[in-house]
């Protein structure tokens, strides 16, 4: 377990686990009883097994950093010099070519050198771009390590300004800026960008505010893979960073637009999880249609967002989509706080 006060500019604590971690380096088993060094023991390990199962109190982050800190790396090849690393955060897309290897989001920033090691292993060339695909902490954390080394470092315009102000995600504990200069994007862009690695072709596409205002798809020819950042977990309810811009209206627009894009054969990198196909997506854009539907009749019957929470719109979508950090409560508040904000509830 990694302090993420390694990260000073991130505001997180997760207690269960170091709970458990100080209690342990606490023992003396010469000095305590075998009963109490039970009793400490079972009493800290219940403690670690709550933190994993969205403790009373615990917040979405701190639930989503714990799984962060501890998932294994892994290193999946999804086509010709195109590599999947994940584990560390949200997934990282490695693209290498004959000298050099671009970077779509660097993970944890307390992992990143474990990352960089995995890249290298995986590339054989070191990293000279790298591409976010938003400002979130899980795809940017390795930013401060690859900017201070010279990696150019690419976004939309918007993760930028986002980068460089404080920000607080609604329902989800999320507190996190300033970022260190050597953090920010070196190159921008507002609609769409092409990049060449190799003999990978990549265009970059920002579809409007969806997750944040500032998130790019990156399609990748000829490998025909879509690295679709986190309109897209695979599988758990997203994220709607109300704050940045997010909407459930921009989500599923930014979603049809991706379906419209790709083919049965194109390889989806979500934001989190396994590589998907173009059904899953299907499959999670249409859950989402149907949740927006349900919550907006809720609106319109003038429920409050707590009543809305007690009717269980996600109720049947729950076993597939609600067992990850966000759970359904939390996804029926972004929802909701969303369409009202939006102002289109009664259509
Ligand atoms: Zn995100």
């Amino acid at each position: 377990m990694r302090n993420m006060n390694s990260q000073p500019w991130i505001q997180l604590r997760f207690d269960g686990a170091t709970q458990w971690k100080h209690a342990v380096q606490q023992i003396r088993p010469s000095l305590v009883s075998i009963q109490t060094l039970l009793l400490v023991l079972f009493v800290t390990a219940a403690t670690w097994r709550g933190a994993g199962q969205v403790a009373t109190g615990e917040t979405v982050i701190q639930k989503a950093t714990e799984e962060f800190e501890n998932s294994p790396m892994k290193t999946t090849s999804v086509g010709k010099s195109v590599f999947m690393l994940s584990g560390d955060g949200g997934n990282i897309t490695a693209i290498a070519d004959g000298g050099s290897t671009l970077l779509i989001d660097s993970g944890m920033d307390s992992r990143v050198t474990e990352l960089s090691d995995a890249i290298a292993k995986a590339t054989m060339r070191p990293v000279t771009r790298l591409v976010n695909t938003h400002w979130h902490f899980d795809h940017t954390g390795g930013n401060v390590y690859f900017g201070a080394a010279g990696v150019t470092i690419i976004a939309h315009e918007n993760v930028k300004k986002r980068l460089t102000s404080v920000q607080d995600v609604p329902f989800t504990g999320m507190h996190d800026g300033h970022y260190p200069p050597q953090a920010l994007p070196t190159l921008t862009y507002s609609n769409s960008m092409t990049l060449s690695q190799g003999s990978q072709q990549l265009a970059l596409f920002n579809y409007g505010p969806a997750h944040t205002d500032g998130d790019t798809i990156i399609y990748i020819a000829p490998a025909n893979v879509a690295v679709v950042g986190d309109i897209f977990s695979n599988h758990n309810y997203p994220i709607i960073d109300l704050a940045s811009g997010g909407s459930i209206d921009g989500m599923i627009h930014s979603l049809d637009q991706v379906l419209a894009q790709t083919d049965e054969q194109t390889k989806i990198v979500p934001g989190h999880g396994l590589v998907a196909t173009r059904a899953d997506l299907q499959d999670y854009r249409d859950m989402l249609v149907q949740v927006r539907q349900r919550i907006k009749a809720l609106i319109s019957a003038g429920k409050a967002i707590d009543e809305a929470v007690a009717a269980a719109p996600t109720k049947d979508f729950d076993a597939k989509w609600g067992s990850g950090y966000v759970p359904p409560d939390v996804f029926t508040k972004m929802v909701f706080t969303s369409l009202l904000h939006s102002g289109n509830a009664s259509q």
